[in-house]
């Protein structure tokens, strides 16, 4: 293995974890002992460490409140039943961070202080990571900008950060989801392949409105012609029809690099099926629902690996699929993603880091 760099360490006085209600974890509210911090000023990482979870002090002016210079990103820890703890393809949560702060003119995040920092964070924290089926510590770094400056210009100074909560399972049940056909996740030439915290202020009041009129959540189409498939909420989003597992294709750079989505569509080849990457009009998905042809859809991301759809509303109609304990693809996958992630089956594509 190779060798990790580990940062300065002050711990907590007294730890809070036996306030925690395990059976009962609502998701993002509680969080562990410790978070690490690394500031970035004068063109490096002036420090990096890890400290007991608190407030911090920003600048008023600090840019991240005015020009929303901040990306995130997201992933999970799992205990399995021998007590160790695993993540899941931290690398890509590292590469894709550094693709948002490129894209946002931000300061990119060398590997030692995320990965290293992420894992030295959770080892010093593992008695957050919470047992059983469907549980894990959920993992959040986030980049910020906080030059305490009004003109308007990328930062100079910048906080990284990572906070972790333990979490049950994000979603219950299948989802009732609305086609958006007036407003926008992402526009072409836009932000929507960087994990910016500016997409999810966007998406927030179409969000509102559908879940007035009692949906969950939206598929987002594109922002031209409202044609064309996108994404499920803040998840990518794929069906299945006979043999293929279908998705929309990250050529119109208006969609999230899912990692889930990449795993999937890469154990999906492994399992013999078709995987067609490539631009869906909505029509495709409502006539492939109407003829039965379609029977298979859902939301893939890290928060529930895969959601699968029960409704789909699209111009006032609504159409049901079937129970997804019944699907073939979509179940099997999320059984298998559950039990690599919990060491429960063989790594067959080393996918898993050991913290
Ligand atoms: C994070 C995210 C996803 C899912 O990405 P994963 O790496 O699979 O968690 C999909 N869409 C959007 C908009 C996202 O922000």
């Amino acid at each position: 293995m190779k060798h990790r760099k580990s940062f300065p360490v002050e711990l907590i006085s007294s730890s809070k974890l036996s306030n925690i209600d395990f059976n009962n974890l609502k998701f993002g509210r509680d969080f562990s002992d410790h978070m690490l911090l690394a500031e970035y000023a004068n063109g490096e990482w002036e420090s990096v460490k890890i400290i007991p979870f608190q407030d911090i002090n920003f600048s008023p002016a600090a840019s991240v409140f005015h020009y929303g210079q901040a990306i995130f990103e997201g992933l999970k820890a799992h205990k399995t039943k021998d007590g160790e703890v695993l993540l899941f393809r931290p690398e890509e949560n590292w590469k894709r961070m550094n693709l948002s702060a490129q894209r946002m003119c931000m300061a990119e995040i060398p590997s030692e202080i995320f990965l290293d920092g992420i894992l030295q964070l959770i080892d010093l924290d593992r008695n957050w990571v919470p047992e059983g089926e469907g549980k894990s510590l959920y993992v959040r770094p986030f980049l910020i900008a906080d030059d305490a400056f009004l003109g308007v210009k990328a930062s100079e100074r910048y906080k990284f950060m990572v906070i972790t909560s333990p979490a049950s399972n994000y979603y219950s049940g299948a989802v009732s989801v609305k086609v958006e056909t007036k407003f926008s996740r992402a526009a072409a030439g836009g932000v929507g392949a960087a994990k910016a915290a500016g997409n999810y202020a966007a998406s927030l009041f179409p969000a509102q409105k559908a879940q007035k009129a009692g949906y969950d959540q939206l598929i987002w189409t594109d922002s031209k012609e409202h044609k064309y498939l996108e994404e499920s909420g803040t998840m990518n989003l794929m069906f299945v029809r006979g043999n293929s597992i279908v998705t929309p294709s990250l050529d119109s750079s208006t969609i999230l690099p899912g990692i889930t989505r990449k795993s999937i569509l890469h154990l999906a080849k492994e399992w013999a099926y078709q995987v067609e990457e490539r631009q869906i009009e909505v029509a495709e998905l409502i006539d492939g629902l109407k003829d039965g042809s379609i029977e298979e859809v859902f939301g893939v991301g890290t928060a529930a690996t895969i959601a699968p759809i029960a409704n789909i509303g699209y111009e006032d109609t609504d159409y049901k699929l079937s129970d997804f304990t019944n699907w073939k693809f979509a179940s099997k996958a999320k059984n298998y993603f559950e039990d690599l992630k919990r060491g429960e089956i063989e790594d067959q594509f080393n996918w898993t880091v050991k913290v």
